[in-house]
């Protein structure tokens, strides 16, 4: 599927918006054009005496002010959220607008002496006004109304269908008659008008070219810093190179491990046929040696050029020429940016450099993203490794924890208060691994996507009674006073009923754990704005200030923690910060050494149809 681009739409080659300021501009100069010929009209027959049709020049006047007055309210009714059918509306109101102009000038032209105006000049004024505001396929069609214009007034005067206004008392009443001054005055026209346009659309040519380079530079470096994101960087840079050379089509290949083959990492607007044609490959391809070498390459004319390694297919996707610029990394070329364009010799040496500046942004931003990917694949290994070492572990210290609680309970073992003791304090390590074991487990579930149970939408309620539920026993053996307030309404957020689970029973648990006895717990659950929040407080040991900013970290116990008899593996605010960041939510903490803490989770609320489950 091709894809359509900005660039490649079929419209005088701008953004809608460029064509609604444009319009919206020339509107403001035509109020400027109408009180003109009011005023002109007035100082011209009543100061200067002149010979003119007052009684035409100032219903010409207020016609086009009223007929401004009516393009301001088109110009409201016409927006349409679609870009696409917004832009044909706007085409079809700056023809109309145009129209219009031409009409009125011409009648005031006549009006003012035909060919032998002094007026004349405003058609090339409205000329320069329109090749500069509007992006125009051919501004000299504009150049072929004026010049037709004139001559239809010419002529009608000549064969005197329309009466002839000498405005200026020392030109001879007659001279509308005389050939000559009427073609040379014609061919003048013609000439100024021809230099104005060709000059003007030189300009705006280059003007709007640089503009559009520029803002896809300036994309570019936005989109490429904004994301570590490897295929997010990739199809920017394409999208950005075609844009900026006003193409439809671009793609960036890339060099696999071997350095030998280059794959189609990202292909905008090109067929499917043509992205699987298959690997280039680099010894085969001199057009990509080249470029991989360092230089950028302009394929000129893709029909004759030998240095294509697949000319069939590249002439049947319809390139007539193609630019190949290197993405070089650390002293090491990674691949290359291509832009391609259906005519021949379509690529200047300034499109080159370029697309070669774009190349170079694209190389920083590529190391980036393969290094951040090394280093998600790196984690996401090392999470599998730890995954599968504990889950070997998890059966034999299970089997010892068995075989020692059975040990302490056999009436027939006699064991003295030491032996006992020693067992005691055995079992309380073994009970530790398995604590170990868990959270290693569901931190490495929390790293690795594929170990996660896909989110939905569940109901908060649920789960937290159930966690409630399971350290109900160790809430009533250290008397701890609960205060605990859940809403009528269910609270649906889109996650995982394990994740939450372990969210909640990592919090509580420890609220629980690091709260003395007597001490007392809340737990409450409300609706903020778009948001289910859990804040869960404990008059506890607190944490001390110093600690609070490494609280996340894997393995971190606070200072007063560790000095304590509890026992933690420093694994759980690790693994809740992960899970509460995968479901989109935000976790907070508050804490007074000595006091209490206060955790505060919030979710966002989801919109559901179906009926959530928990
Ligand atoms: P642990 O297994 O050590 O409890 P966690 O990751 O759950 O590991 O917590 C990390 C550290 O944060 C704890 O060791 C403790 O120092 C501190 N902590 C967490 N929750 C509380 C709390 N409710 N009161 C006091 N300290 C807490």
């Amino acid at each position: 599927m091709v894809k359509q681009t900005p660039a490649n739409r079929p419209i005088m080659g701008a953004e809608p918006e460029d064509i609604a300021k444009a319009t919206t501009r020339l509107i403001q100069m035509r109020w400027g054009a109408g009180i003109l010929v009011l005023v002109a009209t007035a100082v011209c027959v009543h100061l200067l005496d002149l010979p003119l049709p007052a009684h035409v020049l100032y219903p010409v006047g207020v016609c086009i002010l009223a007929y401004n007055a009516v393009l301001v309210w088109v110009a409201r009714k016409i927006y349409s959220p679609q870009p696409d059918l917004y832009l044909q509306r706007l085409q079809r109101f700056v023809v109309l607008q145009v129209a219009l102009d031409w009409v009125s000038m011409t009648v005031f032209l006549h009006l003012t002496g035909g060919v032998s105006s002094p007026a004349i000049p405003i058609y090339a004024i409205h000329m320069l006004s329109v090749t500069i505001l509007l992006p125009s396929p051919s501004p000299y069609i504009y150049i072929a109304l004026g010049v037709g214009a004139l001559v239809v007034i010419a002529v009608l005067e000549r064969m005197a269908i329309l009466p002839h206004y000498t405005v200026i008392p020392v030109l001879p009443p007659d001279l509308q008659l005389d050939l000559i001054y009427t073609m040379a005055q014609i061919a003048f026209f013609t000439m100024a008008a021809s230099a104005i346009v060709y000059l003007a659309t030189l300009v705006m040519t280059r003007l709007r070219e640089h503009d559009r380079q520029v803002t896809a530079l300036l994309e570019t470096t936005q989109t490429v810093s904004s994301t570590l994101s490897l295929p997010k960087v990739l199809e920017r840079l394409a999208i950005s190179a075609a844009k900026a050379l006003a193409t439809s089509r671009a793609s960036i290949r890339l060099l696999d491990e071997t350095g030998e083959h280059l794959h189609m990492a990202v292909a905008h607007g090109l067929s499917e046929e043509y992205q699987t044609k298959g690997l280039v490959d680099v010894s085969r391809s001199p057009l990509d040696q080249e470029a991989l070498g360092g230089k950028v390459v302009i394929v000129k004319q893709t029909a004759t050029d030998h240095r294509i390694q697949y000319p069939e297919q590249v002439l049947k996707e319809g390139i007539g020429s193609i630019l190949v610029a290197p993405i070089i990394g650390r002293g090491r070329p990674l691949g290359v940016l291509r832009v391609y364009a259906d005519q021949p010799n379509r690529f200047t040496a300034g499109d080159a450099l370029f697309v070669l500046a774009i190349a170079q942004q694209g190389a920083v931003a590529l190391e980036n993203a393969l290094a951040h990917e090394t280093l998600q694949q790196a984690d996401k290994e090392r999470a599998q490794f730890v995954r599968t070492i504990t889950h070997e572990l998890r059966a034999p210290v299970s089997g010892a924890q068995s075989l020692l609680r059975v040990l302490l309970k056999l009436r027939k073992v006699k064991l003295n208060p030491q032996q006992r003791d020693i067992l005691a304090r055995v079992e309380a390590r073994f009970d530790f691994l398995a604590t170990l074991i868990n959270d290693l487990l569901a931190l490495a579930a929390s790293k690795t996507a594929g170990f996660q149970t896909a989110p939905k939408p569940i109901d908060l309620q649920p789960i937290l009674e159930d966690c409630i539920d399971q350290l109900a026993h160790e809430i009533s053996e250290k008397q701890i006073s609960m205060d605990y307030e859940v809403p009528d309404t269910k609270l649906t957020v889109c996650a995982s009923a394990e994740g939450v689970a372990q969210i909640f029973s990592n919090l509580i648990g420890n609220a629980v754990k690091y709260t003395p006895p007597d001490g007392e717990l809340t737990v409450h659950l409300t609706q903020q704005t778009g948001n289910a929040v859990i804040t869960i407080s404990d008059t506890g040991i607190g944490i001390p200030a110093k600690d609070l900013p490494h609280l996340w970290d894997e393995f971190f116990r606070a200072s007063n923690a560790r000095r304590s008899q509890i026992v933690g593996t420093g694994l759980g605010l690790s693994i809740v910060k992960r899970l509460v960041d995968s479901y989109g939510g935000m976790i907070s903490v508050q804490s007074d050494e000595g006091k209490g803490t206060t955790f505060i989770v919030s979710l966002p609320i989801t919109p559901i149809d179906e009926p959530a489950t928990s």
